[in-house]
């Protein structure tokens, strides 16, 4: 087929300077239309050039100067100038391609098949409008088509991670380019790829790549690729689908998340979604890249149905000082979240933007501060796990008891591989009447959902079904929700949901492995229990669970046996704080206080702590006794701090407040400061919470406030 310019085999260079380059840079002309043709088959048919000239002419509306320019062995460009030197329309180069794919994908001769010839792409390599910039960027062409025909190209992979439990989620594969020439940004090499019209072939040889490391190294985590919403048009007429190349390497599409960004506007939208539905339907899933970058609007995102949202690196770039930026995160990941799509933060480099980014609640993040591009699959440093380990428990306590995770009420249901016979499940579920789904896994990982009456309604229509696969019956698309998303935010998804009734299941994932199942009449009950539960045993001011959650959870703890300290604790001088100041400043003081307690409990999630409220400036506190005196120490700390901020700055300078009596007698009241006592069950058995609390009242008189706040240990 195509001349080589050495040997043919795996010794074929393509020389781009010199040769093909040259012929092309000497063929083309103003009016040219290019079009690169490359063999994906093993041995390409000896008459294949022959085979695109016909084809190429027989297409053509008018008579045209054609010549062939080999690269190697399979790859060769094509120029088509008009001998009207009137260069073709842009949608006439469209349907000219179309033309062409159909005739070689006809068999030439009825004995001779149609193998070989379907193998063939056909890219156009630059459209007419873009001439100008094509003679421009020679070079750059020239490197850009060395780098694909040579395979010069590599790939990196970047940890995406679960920012709840710290697991890697996925990895999203990212191009790497060889550093001599022009293009060695990614970035670049898209844009010249784009300029070309290339950038499918950039995303096929970057996905080829990607899927032989990954079964090479056998990695579970999800894959995420980018691809241009162009590209899928291409991806969609070659003859082996992504589906196809993946499974050559055993990838299964469930595993893969194609990240669509949109660099131009589509101009044919139904036929993007369209294609989006197809690659939904056997399997793989979508991304949104970029988001909140200004290329995809929110009424594209929602059309498109995303399974994530990846919100770009300008959004989340020093967030922690701009309000607008946070808000907007805050809106996007809500607005995600009820479309039933995960959010992605992309490009966190530094604690306080992740800080940030986990108390908004945003569920995955991607950034050098996790992790860096990598030729491997790497897992996160310890550092790192224990960072967001520590946020975490920040945002738990923060939250106080508000959010009820969807985790904590889920069901273990029944899953079963895809190859099991329907027969097996009707069998199950009659045996076990209260359970109303099963779930479908290969591996550990989610493929479907099938419930009892989408069951029972096909075996009643169809009774031969009964030996066919359970893959045939489900659902690909339930509705699956991370364990941590809170109770409230799952009754929203659903009721976005069409089709979603009752009787339904929603499933529940760790991290993407499946976790249980939970009913929406379950949902829906939990949510309402715990509201009533809530409502009453909440301090109105702080929002701190109250004296009596305090106590359940105390009884529970010394109940268990656990080793525990009880702690209460009073913030002292606050009657003349609140006097001076009146009581809407003093509750908001409370607040702050409160606040920094909380922090300083953040710090040290290991300690297992847990605060309340009781009468207006009390707390209780139960931890493990192992870190008690360190938490104590944070907690003054951060009490004090936060108490010099409420004063005005003359008393706080002062450290002290001048208040007049009640015989108008001028008095000076310290600021306000928390001394706190507790007592640990290994130092003393505690038999019961009374006991306990009557032993650190006794205690307080003891604690020496003279120096500000400060504990006693016992
Ligand atoms: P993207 O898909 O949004 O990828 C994320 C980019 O952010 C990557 O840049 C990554 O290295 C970078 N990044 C990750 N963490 C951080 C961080 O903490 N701070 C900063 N400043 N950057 C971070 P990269 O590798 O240069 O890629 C740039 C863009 O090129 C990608 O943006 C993507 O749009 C495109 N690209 C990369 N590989 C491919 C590919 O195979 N196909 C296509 N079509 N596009 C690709
Ligand atoms: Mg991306
Ligand atoms: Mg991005």
């Amino acid at each position: 087929m195509f001349e080589s310019n050495g040997a043919p085999g795996n010794g074929v260079r393509f020389a781009p300077r010199e040769n093909p380059i040259s012929q092309f840079v000497n063929g083309f002309e103003e009016a040219t239309t290019a079009f690169l043709c490359r063999y994906t088959g093993e041995e390409p048919p000896p008459n294949m050039d022959q085979r695109i000239r016909d084809a190429l002419e027989q297409s053509l509306l008018d008579p045209c100067d054609i010549s062939l320019i080999p690269c190697d062995r399979r790859t060769c460009i094509c120029l088509a100038t008009p001998l009207s030197r009137q260069p073709f329309d842009p949608l006439h180069v469209h349907s000219l391609l179309d033309q062409m794919r159909r005739k070689l994908a006809q068999p030439e001769a009825p004995e001779a098949g149609s193998e070989g010839a379907e193998r063939l792409q056909i890219m156009p390599l630059a459209l007419v409008s873009s001439v100008g910039l094509l003679q421009e960027n020679l070079e750059e062409l020239s490197e850009l088509l060395d780098m694909l025909v040579n395979r010069r190209l590599n790939v990196q992979f970047q940890a995406i991670v679960h920012l709840n439990s710290g697991q890697v989620f996925g990895y999203e594969a990212l191009m790497r380019v060889p550093q001599s020439g022009v293009l060695r940004r990614p970035g670049a090499l898209i844009s010249a790829a784009d300029r070309a019209r290339l950038v499918s072939w950039v995303d096929i040889a970057c996905q080829e790549i990607c899927f032989t490391r990954a079964s090479q190294t056998g990695i579970k985590a999800h894959l995420f690729m980018n691809m241009d919403a162009e590209g899928l048009d291409f991806v969609h007429e070659t003859d082996r689908t992504l589906a196809d190349r993946a499974a050559e390497s055993s990838i299964s599409p469930r595993q893969i998340v194609l990240e669509l960004t949109e660099r131009q506007t589509v101009e044919d939208f139904p036929r993007l979604v369209h294609y989006i539905e197809e690659l939904r339907r056997q399997g793989f899933k979508i991304a949104i890249d970029d988001a909140g970058a200004g290329y995809s609007s929110l009424h594209t995102i929602a059309e498109l149905r995303p399974d994530f949202v990846k919100i770009d690196r300008s959004l989340v770039r020093s967030i922690e000082n701009s309000g607008t930026r946070r808000a907007l995160l805050a809106t996007l990941n809500r607005y995600a979240m009820q479309i039933g799509a995960a959010v992605i933060a992309e490009g966190i480099e530094t604690r306080d933007e992740l800080a940030v980014v986990m108390e908004i609640g945003v569920t995955y993040g991607q950034g050098y501060l996790l992790s860096r591009p990598n030729d491997g699959f790497r897992s996160l440093r310890r550092e790192i796990r224990d960072l967001l380990e520590e946020h975490v428990a920040r945002r738990r306590l923060r939250l106080g008891s508000s959010p009820f995770p969807v985790g904590k009420a889920a069901r273990v249901g029944l899953s079963f591989p895809p190859e099991t016979p329907i027969e097996t499940i009707a069998n199950k579920l009659q045996k076990n009447p209260d359970i109303e789904s099963v779930v479908i896994l290969a591996e550990e990982r989610i493929e479907g959902l099938v419930m009892r009456e989408r069951l029972a309604q096909a075996v009643s229509s169809d009774p031969d079904c009964l030996s066919r696969p359970i893959s045939t019956l489900m659902d690909c698309q339930p509705l699956i929700v991370d364990a941590e998303t809170s109770l409230e935010q799952v009754a929203k998804q659903v009721a976005y949901r069409r089709g979603m009734r009752f009787h339904h299941d929603v499933i529940v994932a760790d991290n993407g492995v499946y976790a249980g199942v939970l009913p929406v009449r379950a949902l829906l009950e939990t949510i309402t229990d715990l509201k009533v539960n809530r409502a009453r045993h909440i301090h109105p001011i702080t929002g701190l669970p109250d004296r009596i959650a305090f106590e359940q959870e105390a009884s529970l703890r010394l109940s268990q046996g656990r080793p525990t300290v009880v702690a209460f604790g009073d913030i002292r001088h606050f009657r003349a704080f609140l006097n001076a100041y009146g009581v809407e400043h003093a509750d908001e003081s409370l607040r702050k206080a409160a606040g920094a307690i909380q922090d300083a409990l953040a710090e040290h999630p290991h300690a297992d702590p847990f605060l309340a409220q009781g009468d207006y400036d009390h707390f209780y506190l139960l931890m493990a006794p192992e870190r008690a005196e360190a938490v104590c120490r944070e907690i003054v700390r951060r009490f004090d701090e936060a108490a010099r901020e409420v004063y005005a700055a003359e008393q706080s300078r002062q450290g002290y407040l001048e208040t007049k009596d009640a015989h108008g007698q001028t008095r000076r009241s310290p600021l306000f400061c928390l001394r706190l006592a507790g007592v640990s069950s290994r130092r003393q058995p505690i038999h019961h919470l009374a006991q306990a609390l009557d032993l650190v009242r006794r205690m307080l008189p003891r604690v020496q406030t003279t120096q500000g706040s400060a504990y006693l240990l016992e």
